[in-house]
């Protein structure tokens, strides 16, 4: 495992880390089994959030007896003082420890930069934590390039960490995460294989570490086996020209306009499961050994994208101002066309 300084918070990080989005879809048993994974591949970095349900309680419980064996990050969407105060404690007492080594502001938009470092801001509550020894870190994570460049530009020296997406088709981030580094802010990278739309887990995986701009990597995993696939990655290894190629592929074929699966746009006035309806229209364009398991989920969806009203919530959610209206009457059409209604 190839391990990285974190910045200048003094944390060694393995380059391949634990995401903590796809435990909540499994059982405490898989969660267990990841964690146990970890160990066995000197994984020692886990991130996880407090909007990611029971993503927290499942690490607290796995690590039990184990703790200091492992780097745990998580986050809040609290901006204000109160809140951020009460989530730290409910993360201290999901994770079954007292002390959570980076505890970072959760997608805060540009919006809500001011307000979070407001004298009755969120940022208050993470001081406070980290004089108490609650905390022993401060990152944000976000979005959006304009709110990060904020953050690198004038917040500077109140932040340890930035996270952000970075990835073979989302270089929108580069210049501002070179900034950061050269500032000494830790750097950590988001949505490694773009919402699963990047299948080879390899080409994933060694693109970011050749970047030289990202000091951990943080894709998701669910279970043992999900552990065991990406730390198997040799990253040293360097491109070749056909992988060249394929990432040259992969941009042209994916552009700019596809869903990250990040779930932000939820919950659809007339509940269409709008991150699925996405998914599911991948599998059928892009491989044709699982278009017909594509046809067959997509045919059971209580709610078919044909149902949008338009009143239009989800777009003001989405933090890649997806057109998502128009990118759903496509997926009814496509499958419409497949013979799927
Ligand atoms: S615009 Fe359509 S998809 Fe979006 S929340 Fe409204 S009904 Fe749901
Ligand atoms: S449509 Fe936007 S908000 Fe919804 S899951 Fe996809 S990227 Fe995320």
């Amino acid at each position: 495992m190839e391990y990285r300084e974190l910045g200048k918070t003094g944390l060694k990080v393995s380059f391949i880390s634990f995401g903590g989005i796809p435990i909540q879809r499994g059982t405490k048993e898989d969660a267990a089994g990841a964690i146990d994974e970890l160990e066995k591949q000197s994984i020692n970095y886990i991130d996880t959030a407090r909007g990611y349900t029971v993503s927290e309680e499942y690490i607290g419980n796995a690590l039990k007896g184990r703790r200091d064996r492992f780097i745990i990050a998580t986050k809040s969407m609290s901006r204000d003082y109160e809140s951020m105060k009460k989530d730290i404690d409910i993360s201290l007492g999901n994770l079954k420890t007292d002390y959570i080594d980076l505890y970072q502001l959760h997608n805060v938009p540009v919006g809500d930069i001011e307000k979070v470092f407001s004298d009755n801001g969120a940022y208050k509550a993470l001081l406070e934590a980290k004089e108490e020894g609650k905390i022993r870190h401060i990152g944000v994570t976000a979005h959006s390039v304009d709110a990060l460049k904020i953050f690198v530009d004038r917040y500077a020296d109140c932040i340890e960490t930035i996270m952000f997406p970075y990835n073979i088709v989302e270089s929108q981030g580069e210049e501002v995460l070179k900034k950061a580094k050269d500032k000494g802010i830790g750097t950590i990278a988001m949505k490694s294989f773009a919402g699963g739309n990047i299948t080879d887990v390899s080409l994933a995986l060694r693109y970011i570490y050749h970047s030289g701009l990202i000091d951990v990597a943080i894709p998701g995993m669910g279970n043992n086996k999900e552990v065991k696939e990406d730390s198997a990655v040799d990253l040293t290894l360097p491109f070749s020209e056909t992988e060249k190629a394929e990432c040259e592929k992969i941009r042209k074929e994916l552009g700019t306009t596809f869903c990250r699966r990040c779930g932000y746009c939820g919950p659809c006035t007339v509940g269409i499961n709008i991150p699925g309806s996405f998914l599911f229209v991948n599998y059928l364009r892009h491989y044709e050994g699982l278009a017909e398991w594509a046809k067959q989920r997509y045919a059971g969806m209580a709610v078919k994208p044909d149902a949008c009203v338009e009143c239009g919530s989800c777009e003001a959610r989405c933090p890649y101002n997806l057109p998502i209206r128009d990118m759903l009457k496509k997926v009814y059409k496509e499958f419409k066309d497949a013979g799927v209604e």
